[in-house]
């Protein structure tokens, strides 16, 4: 398992530096066709054999032997959480290499936000519940957007797991859907350890994390917020920070209302 770790670190490396080296080139068509295959590809390489390791590593904990080995079991536990985290890591990887090569298919329609936001404040709760953590969600009783629904509900993960994460036990994290006369608006807001003035221009930056010897703990790659931010710019929209160290932090995201319902690509 640990030999498989480290191809697969190499495997990542490599494909990161591909597509860097990608980015590069104009867009030629056949070139651009290329590029979302070797996406694709890619894809499949590295998912299976992760969800092969996860497996393995399942079944060898339930080893005769191995069940009552307190180091043994230590050990598996943390394998499964780097396999985790790296599959976490390729996927967040996949969406920024598939956003580079222009190549994403956007289907747009209308649809109420509040149900989404229900979704992804259930999905978080047992995580935020483990850390006293308390999620409250302030939404008009319509709101229907339109928009590209699995992207929006990504932000919105990115967000509010951000805001737990970062937050200390017993905090408050509230979600606020807006709609205004042009652009609807979702700002999550938290009372966790907030950012640095200095790190507020880079935290949109891919790998960029604020404190990392304290962030490092919390898990994470420092991708999320550059999918956050390229989510919001496919729709036209941005997203604002403002936050104050030991304090909080509140992010907000701004939709312009406008969309064309069709399937685009960008
Ligand atoms: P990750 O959380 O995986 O490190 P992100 O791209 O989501 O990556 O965030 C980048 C950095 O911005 C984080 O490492 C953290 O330093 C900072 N950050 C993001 N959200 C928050 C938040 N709600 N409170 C405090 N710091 C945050």
């Amino acid at each position: 398992v640990l030999a498989g770790l480290m191809v697969l670190f190499a495997g990542v490396a490599v494909f990161l530096s591909y597509m860097m080296s990608k980015k590069a080139m104009g867009p030629i068509s056949n070139a651009f066709n290329r590029q979302k295959e070797f996406v694709g590809d890619a894809s499949h390489e590295l998912r299976t054999p992760l969800s092969v390791m996860l497996s393995s590593i399942d079944a060898m904990e339930m080893t005769d032997g191995v069940e009552e080995d307190p180091f043994a079991q230590k050990l598996l536990r943390n394998m499964k959480l780097e396999v985790k985290r790296m599959t976490a890591l390729v996927s967040d990887l996949l969406v920024l290499a598939r956003a580079d090569s222009g190549g994403v298919e956007r289907s747009y329609e209308r649809f109420d936000l509040n149900i989404e936001a229900e979704n992804v404040i259930e999905s978080l709760t047992p995580h935020a519940e483990a850390n006293q953590i308390s999620l409250h969600l302030h939404a008009p009783d319509e709101m229907n957007v339109m928009g590209d629904r699995e992207r929006l509900k990504q932000l919105l993960y990115i967000l509010l797991d951000n805001a737990v994460k970062y937050s200390p036990d017993g905090g408050h994290v509230t979600l606020t859907l807006e709609k205004g006369e042009k652009e609807w608006t979702m700002s999550v807001k938290d009372e966790g350890i907030g950012i640095h003035r200095d790190d507020l221009p880079r935290i949109f930056d891919r790998f960029y994390r604020s404190d990392k010897s304290r962030t490092r703990a919390l898990g994470g790659h420092g991708l999320g917020l550059s999918i956050a931010k390229w989510i919001a710019g496919i729709h036209n929209g941005s997203i604002r920070v403002e936050s104050e160290p030991e304090k909080g932090s509140t992010f907000t995201v701004y939709i312009p209302l406008n969309q064309t319902a069709s399937t685009a690509k960008k």
